[in-house]
C-alpha cells in the first residue's frame, strides 16, 4: 500500500489538535506535519456536543490559546462560541489546510529499525484503508470515546413511553417546549442542561443518586473586561489568565488541604444562592471532599435561579425502575416525565482507542507509566497532549504541545531520530494514572497507564509546576533515551533493564 510520509503526524483537530499544528508550525518550521481528523469538522468535543445550553466549565481566559486572546466579555462561554473561536484560530494560521477529515486512525506501529511509526487509518464512510508514515505521532485525540457515552444499566427503559436521550447523541428534532423533563446525574453536564431546557420545558428535574459540589461563577469577569478597555488585547488578556490560573491553583490547593473549610465556605455560598428554606444539607452536600471529585461550575447561578423559580428541582434518590410515565424511585416516589436525560457521563477512552505495536509486540498501555504527563515508559516517539481534570485542559494541552517542539528541535539539533522515556526501575511503586473518585474514572482507570511517585513518572495537577518541568526542564534529562536505530541495534544490551510494555 503507498503511503504519504510526514515528520509528525498529528491525531485529531479539537483544542489540542489544533494547539499542535500551531506550536509545530511556529517552533518547527522545517518539520512536515498533517492533522488527522476521524470527523468531518474541526472542534472535537466542541462540534461533537449539540445539547440545549453546552457551555464550558472554566473561564475562557485559560481555556482559550495563549496566542490567541479571547476578547468576548463572557468568560463562561456557549459551545457555538468557543467553535467559532477554534474555527477562527485555524483559518487565520492556515491550520485547516492540513486538516484531512474523514481519517479514523485505527493502528499505528513503530520500528525501531526504521525510526518511524506506520499509521493505518480508515477513510470516510466506505473505510478506506488508507497509510501514512511519520517519525514522531501526536496524539490529540481528547480522553473520551467519540462512539457513545456511558450509560448504565436502568430496568425498564423498554416500557417509558416518552424519549430518552444521552447528552453525547442530541436529536435534532428533539422539542422539550412545555415538557416534563428530567435530567439523570448532577455533574457538569446536568448543571449545564437544567437551566437551559427549564427556560421553555414545563418543569426540569435533575434526579441525583447522591450530590455534587456546585459553585456558581460569574459569567462576565469585570477586571478582566476592564483591563481589555484600557490595555491592548494581548496584554489584557495574558493578565486576566494569570490571574485565573493563580486562583484557581489557590482554591484547588486549599479544597484539598482543608476539606471541612472548604465544604463549610461552600455550603454558605449554596445557602445564600438558594436560599435558608432551601434542603442544602440533602441536595448539596456531597460525601466525598472537595476536589476529591471535579467541583461544577455555574455562571451567575443560573441553577439556582432555575431552582429559586420553580421551574427546576433537585431530587436525591435512586431509580428503581423506568415506568410507561417516567421514573420509580427507592423511595417510593414517582417522576412523570416526558423526556428523560440521561447525563450520566463518557467512557474515557486512551489515545482515541488506537491500537499501538513497538517492533511487533502490541503496547498494553495500563503497564506503561507516563512519562510528565504526556508519554509514556517504553514507548518512542508518541505523545498524547491530555489536560487537566482540576484546571483548563488548554493550560497542559499548550505546554505538551511546546514540549513535542523542543523534543523534536533537540532531535534535530543531535542528529538523533528515535527518543524513549525508559523506566529503568522494573520496581517502582505506581499510583492511578487520575486520583478522582468519580465513577467515569474509577472505570476506565485499570485500562489507563499509572503514575509513578516522583518526576517524571509523577502527573502533576498543577500549571505552575508543569511549566517549570515542561518549558524550563531540559529534555535530556537523562530518562529520556536519544538514540539512533543503528546505534540501538549495536547495542541492544542497554534495554534489557527495561519493563516490558507488553
Ligand atoms: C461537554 C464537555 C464540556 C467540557 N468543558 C470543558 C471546560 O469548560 N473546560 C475544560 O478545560 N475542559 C472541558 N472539557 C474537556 C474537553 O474535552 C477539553 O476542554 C477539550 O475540548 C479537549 O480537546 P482535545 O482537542 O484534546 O480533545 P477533543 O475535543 O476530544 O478532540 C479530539 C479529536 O480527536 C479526534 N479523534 C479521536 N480519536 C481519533 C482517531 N482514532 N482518529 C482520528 N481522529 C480521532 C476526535 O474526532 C476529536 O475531533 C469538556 C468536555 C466535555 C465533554
Amino acid at each position: 500500500m503507498a503511503s504519504d510520509h510526514f515528520d509528525v503526524l498529528v491525531v485529531g483537530a479539537g483544542i489540542s489538535g489544533i494547539c499542535a499544528g500551531y506550536h509545530l508550525q511556529t517552533s518547527c518550521p522545517d518539520r512536515t506535519y498533517a492533522i488527522l481528523e476521524a470527523r468531518d469538522d474541526i472542534g472535537g468535543t466542541w462540534d461533537l456536543f449539540r445539547y440545549p445550553g453546552i457551555r464550558s466549565d472554566s473561564d475562557m481566559y485559560t481555556l482559550g490559546y495563549s496566542f490567541k486572546p479571547w476578547t468576548d466579555p463572557k468568560a463562561i462561554a456557549d459551545g457555538p462560541s468557543i467553535l467559532a473561536y477554534l474555527r477562527e484560530t485555524a483559518r487565520e494560521h492556515g491550520i485547516d489546510a492540513k486538516i484531512r477529515f474523514g481519517h479514523r486512525v485505527t493502528r499505528a506501529s513503530w520500528s525501531s529499525e526504521e525510526a518511524r511509526w506506520t499509521v493505518d487509518v480508515e477513510r470516510g464512510e466506505r473505510k478506506d484503508a488508507v497509510r501514512f508514515t511519520c517519525n514522531f505521532l501526536f496524539m490529540c485525540s481528547g480522553y473520551y470515546d467519540y462512539a457513545e457515552g456511558y450509560t448504565p444499566e436502568f430496568p425498564g427503559t423498554g416500557r417509558f413511553r416518552g424519549r430518552i436521550v444521552h447528552p453525547q447523541k442530541w436529536p435534532r428534532d428533539l422539542d422539550h417546549a412545555g415538557k416534563r423533563v428530567v435530567v439523570i446525574g448532577s455533574g457538569a453536564t446536568a448543571v449545564t442542561l437544567v437551566p437551559a431546557m427549564a427556560k421553555t420545558a414545563a418543569h426540569v428535574t435533575m434526579l441525583q443518586r447522591s450530590p455534587t459540589y456546585i459553585v456558581s461563577m460569574p459569567g462576565e469577569d469585570r477586571v478582566a473586561n476592564w483591563l481589555r478597555r484600557h490595555l491592548s488585547p494581548r496584554i489584557a488578556y495574558g493578565i486576566t489568565r494569570w490571574k485565573n490560573v493563580l486562583f484557581s491553583l489557590w482554591f484547588y490547593r486549599f479544597c484539598r488541604r482543608n476539606p471541612q473549610r472548604a465544604r463549610a465556605l461552600i455550603t454558605r455560598w449554596l445557602t445564600a444562592e438558594l436560599g435558608p428554606d432551601f434542603d442544602v444539607a440533602t441536595h448539596f452536600n456531597p460525601r466525598y471532599n472537595p476536589w476529591e471529585q471535579r467541583v461544577c461550575l455555574v455562571p451567575d447561578g443560573d441553577l439556582f435561579q432555575a431552582m429559586r423559580d420553580g421551574r427546576a428541582s433537585v431530587v436525591t434518590d435512586q431509580i428503581e425502575t423506568f415506568t410507561e410515565q417516567g421514573l420509580r424511585l427507592r423511595s417510593g416516589a414517582e417522576l412523570e416525565a416526558d423526556v428523560i436525560v440521561t447525563a450520566t457521563g463518557l467512557k474515557l477512552l486512551l489515545l482515541g482507542g488506537l491500537a499501538v505495536t513497538v517492533d511487533g509486540a502490541p503496547v498494553n498501555f495500563a503497564k506503561t507509566f507516563n512519562y510528565k504527563g504526556m508519554m509514556f515508559s517504553d514507548v518512542p516517539n508518541l505523545a498524547l497532549a491530555i489536560g487537566y481534570t482540576n484546571a483548563s485542559w488548554t493550560l497542559k494541552a499548550e505546554l505538551i504541545c511546546r514540549y513535542v517542539c523542543r523534543l523534536l528541535n533537540h532531535m534535530r539539533d543531535t542528529g538523533t531520530r528515535q527518543c524513549t522515556p525508559r523506566l529503568r526501575d522494573p520496581n517502582l511503586q505506581e499510583a492511578p494514572f487520575l486520583d478522582l473518585t468519580s465513577g467515569y474514572v474509577q472505570r476506565a482507570m485499570d485500562a489507563f497507564p499509572k503514575q509513578g511517585p516522583e518526576v517524571p513518572w509523577r502527573l502533576h495537577q498543577n500549571y505552575a509546576l508543569d511549566l517549570m518541568m515542561l518549558q524550563r526542564g531540559s529534555v535530556d534529562d537523562g530518562v529520556m533515551e536519544f538514540a539512533n536505530p543503528a546505534e540501538r541495534a549495536a547495542r541492544p544490551e542497554e534495554l534489557s533493564g527495561a519493563r516490558a510494555v507488553g
